[in-house]
């Protein structure tokens, strides 16, 4: 049984195929610049060399016809045939309020995403060009639609309505979705096995920080509260989002600089976070780097930790009491520096960082000391594997 999991960006599109037996990954890759010049696809194999292809695409229906010529590929393949892929699973960023699970895509399916569309105008057209792309070349084959906002769906409505007039929601379903649903539901799971616990008993707290940032409070299992909103600009301070702000600020910034919402909404997404405070770069590593002699790096992390220390207090209290807190993501799984900053004064919550076991780089291990009330763990996130696991279970039911 091998799925195919596939990620569209704008134009990007990364694969996975994964054997679901021992839910190893076979191949792994990516294609960046579709339909500009220059396109690569690379693809890796455990124990090989990386095997690049470089091929001009118009289209994400290339991409998708080049991806399932490389995994058949005598030489640099690793399936005889494309009937070998069982099923794909497709990440899709936004269901709306449609879908609180992964779903088989059919006809409705494919209308429900459309009409999300407008929530999501950067993530969700290329997932569905990505989604009928595949449709075409491999018709017969069972797609499931999973979707970053799915795990969130079961919110209690008092965590997910904006106090605006009640009208928008209804009319124009402005409410909080949240994102980052496929990685937070992995590693939390992934907690409830290593603290030997059923996840229906855990009070979790868990920090997806990366690129994009976000802060999920897990009560047995299911999402209670998240970080990001309506879209994935809420929330904590990220690379280049802003995270959250007064609103106030937009219309400022509209009436005083003149600036039109193309404009604000660039500043936002693109250029604030981390790298607007210090003025240096989006990247962590480089922020490091850069903090003992520039204070504006400094004071980026100084506000990123402090935001996310202020999120795990709120979701503490939210949850009435946490288990464990999960740290993962690019940051997350690779800056011992800033789990210890993120966790800094927290041990009034019975949290305590032990600094020997903190000094691990992307694997999974508890970070807390023996006493610590709180269990601190570093879990890598696998968004495919998740994905591949859905996919399985709902073409098996
Ligand atoms: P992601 O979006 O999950 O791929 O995370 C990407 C981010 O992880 C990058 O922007 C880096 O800032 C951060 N990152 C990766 N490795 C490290 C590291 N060793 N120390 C600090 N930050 C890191």
């Amino acid at each position: 049984m091998k799925v195919l999991v596939i990620n569209c960006g704008s134009s990007s599109l990364k694969y996975q195929l994964i054997n679901m037996q021992d839910e190893r990954c076979l191949a792994q890759g990516l294609i960046e610049r579709i339909g500009s010049e220059g396109t690569v696809l690379s693809q890796k194999v455990e124990g090989r060399e990386k095997y690049i292809v470089k091929q001009n695409m118009q289209d994400h229906k290339d991409a998708i016809k080049l991806v399932l010529e490389t995994l058949i590929d005598k030489t640099n393949g690793v399936i005889k045939s494309v009937d070998e892929i069982s099923s794909v699973g497709h990440r899709v960023v936004h269901g709306g309020e449609y879908y609180s699970k992964s779903v088989l895509i059919d006809e409705e399916v494919m209308k429900a995403l459309e009409s999300c569309s407008k929530l999501a105008p950067l993530h969700n057209p290329p997932n569905i060009i990505g989604i009928n792309s595949c449709k075409a070349l491999m018709p017969s084959t069972p797609m499931v639609a999973v979707f970053d906002t799915a795990f969130h769906q079961n919110m209690p409505k008092y965590a997910y309505i904006y106090a605006l007039p009640y009208e928008l929601y209804e009319k124009h379903k402005i409410r909080k979705y949240g994102f980052h649903g496929t990685s937070h539901k992995y590693v939390s799971r992934v907690a409830s096995k290593m603290m030997n616990k059923d996840i229906k008993d855990l009070k979790i707290v868990s920090c997806h920080l990366g690129n994009g940032a976000s802060i999920a409070a897990i009560k047995g299992g299911i999402s209670i509260d998240t970080s990001m909103g309506f879209t994935p600009l809420a929330g904590i301070a990220m690379g280049t989002r802003s995270g959250n702000i007064d609103p106030s600020i937009i219309t400022f910034l509209m009436e005083e600089l003149s600036l039109s919402p193309e404009q604000v909404s660039d500043i936002l997404n693109k250029k604030s976070g981390v790298l607007g405070i210090s003025g240096i770069s989006s990247d962590f590593r480089d922020l490091w780097a850069a903090a003992k002699d520039n204070e504006r790096a400094q004071l980026a992390l100084d506000v990123f930790h402090y935001e996310v220390r202020r999120f795990i207090c709120a979701y503490a209290g939210a949850l009435e009491g946490v288990d464990c807190i999960i740290f993962t993501a690019g940051v997350g799984e690779n800056s011992s520096k800033s789990r210890e900053a993120c966790c800094k004064g927290l041990e009034f919550l019975g949290v305590k960082i032990d600094r020997e076991k903190n000094n691990v780089i992307g694997i999974a291990a508890e970070i807390s000391t023996a006493d610590s009330k709180v269990k601190v763990f570093v879990i890598p996130t696998n968004e495919e594997l998740m994905i591949a696991r859905d996919t399985l279970e709902v073409v098996n039911s």
